[in-house]
């Protein structure tokens, strides 16, 4: 297995873990960008977002993953707002090719 974030959800490799259901996982980005970043990650290996199927399936996906971002980031994180970034594929400035989100914020 050659994906960073596979390796994580396997727990192959450590993360700082804030959120964790059957589907999702969320963990603090090694490299923070803002006081608070925090990764959203399914557990399905995606590699981008356009990746996810055109249909009612991929639909449900995209749909499930942003309730997942919002839940984090309001009620584990406690953000009253935040920025949410998806870097899309390699002209996108996406660097590891399993789909996450990143939620931004805690600034004053
Ligand atoms: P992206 O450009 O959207 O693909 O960003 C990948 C993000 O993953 C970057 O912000 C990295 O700092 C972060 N990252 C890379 N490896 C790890 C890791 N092992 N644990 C947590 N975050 C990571």
């Amino acid at each position: 297995m050659d994906c960073v974030f596979c390796r994580i959800i396997a727990g192959e490799l450590p993360a700082k873990k804030v959120y964790e259901d059957e589907a999702f996982v969320a963990f603090h980005d090694i490299h923070p960008k803002a006081p608070v970043h925090v990764l959203v990650v399914p557990k399905e290996h995606v590699p981008r977002l356009f990746d996810y199927p055109d249909d009612p399936e991929g639909e449900r996906k995209l749909g499930a993953l942003f309730r997942t971002v919002n839940r984090v980031a309001r009620e584990v994180l406690g953000l009253e707002g935040y920025r949410v970034v998806v870097n899309v594929g390699e002209k996108g400035g996406q660097e590891i090719f399993h789909v996450h989100v990143h939620i931004l914020g805690g600034w004053r």
